[in-house]
């Protein structure tokens, strides 16, 4: 296998994490990358990239100061799919893909009020068959070069339960690990801001491999969003038709609802789609929507 080869290269190489990026690349532009659709024939998702957290970030600790002791480390995710590995936190790195949404996608969701577009819908609904799929790929890449690679997402006891504070939590955040491999910071409706904005889908791979970490080039967590920067913007909050977006956050108990009231009106218009459900009214016309807003942007964006 001439990848072999290749990505078995020193520690801290950058050239093996863009081998790594190329593989997400070439299997986005494949056929798993589609809205299921002869009237949409475009691919679903826009073009994905890496970034990278070493497993024992002190971030990790953080999450779990926040999030509660449910919230797993790298290592305890990895140990429960290598559990006689005996790799330590920092043999490990945290690589998390980002894929962002099309322009067509964001045209049409841009335009959309009080109820999601077809194409937003589609590819959130199809998300675990693209995104999903698209870290499945990569942590079998990266298992066939000999290396111990999974997605904690994935793992029987992933799980989503009642939190006091964040009203939901999950056992593993994307977002959270986005924002440990310098991916990006959070916004006032929770969306993590990246250098292409918050209308965006996120993987996470773990494996045992030390990759070099992203830099992070902020200290805050809500360092890319307007209003804590300025106490401007709140461009979000007339977006969102059912009012869980304020000064004070995001309502997910609302926002839930909201979600689950779309189900039998998507299953009338969409019938293959049976089960789904879709907003993101709040991530599509507004100034983060597609890249980090205001005077950070040309700073932040390469
Ligand atoms: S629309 Fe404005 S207030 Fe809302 S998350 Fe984006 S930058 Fe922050
Ligand atoms: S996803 Fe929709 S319902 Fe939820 S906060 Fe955003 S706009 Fe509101």
């Amino acid at each position: 296998m001439p990848h072999a080869t290749m990505i078995r290269d020193p520690i801290g190489s950058d050239e093996a994490l863009s081998l790594l990026g190329r593989e997400a690349v070439s299997f986005m532009d494949g056929p798993a990358n589609s809205n299921r659709s002869p009237d949409m024939p475009e691919r679903a998702y826009g073009i994905p990239f890496l970034g990278v957290a070493a497993g024992d970030d002190g971030y990790w600790d953080s999450i779990t100061q926040v999030a509660g002791e449910r919230h797993w480390r790298p290592l305890e995710a990895f140990a429960k799919a290598f559990p006689d590995s005996g790799a330590q936190a920092r043999d490990l790195s945290v690589v998390v893909i980002v894929c962002p949404q099309t322009d067509r996608t964001m045209a049409d969701h841009k335009a959309a009020v009080g109820f999601p577009s077809e194409r937003w819908i589609r590819s959130r609904f199809f998300h675990d068959l693209i995104v999903g799929e698209l870290c499945d790929h990569l942590a079998g890449y990266l298992n066939a070069l000999g290396y111990m690679a999974m997605v904690p997402d994935h793992l029987a006891d992933f799980a989503t339960y009642p939190h006091p504070r964040f009203q939901i939590a999950s056992t593993w955040s994307h977002r959270h690990a986005a924002f440990a491999a310098g991916q990006g910071t959070f916004g006032l409706c929770d969306a993590l801001i990246t250098k292409v904005g918050k209308a965006h889908r996120l993987g996470t791979v773990i494996v045992n491999r030390r990759f070099r970490p992203s830099p992070r080039p902020y200290t805050e967590p809500y360092e890319y969003c307007l209003y804590f920067a300025k106490g401007g913007c709140k461009k979000c909050l007339p977006r969102c038709p059912v009012g869980a977006l304020s000064e004070a956050g995001h309502d997910k108990t609302l926002c839930g609802g909201f979600l689950n009231s779309t189900t039998p009106i998507i299953n009338g218009r969409f019938p293959d789609l049976e089960g789904a459900y879709g907003c993101g009214l709040c991530q599509a016309n507004v100034p983060c929507a597609t890249r980090i807003p205001g005077p950070l942007a040309a700073k932040r964006a390469g």
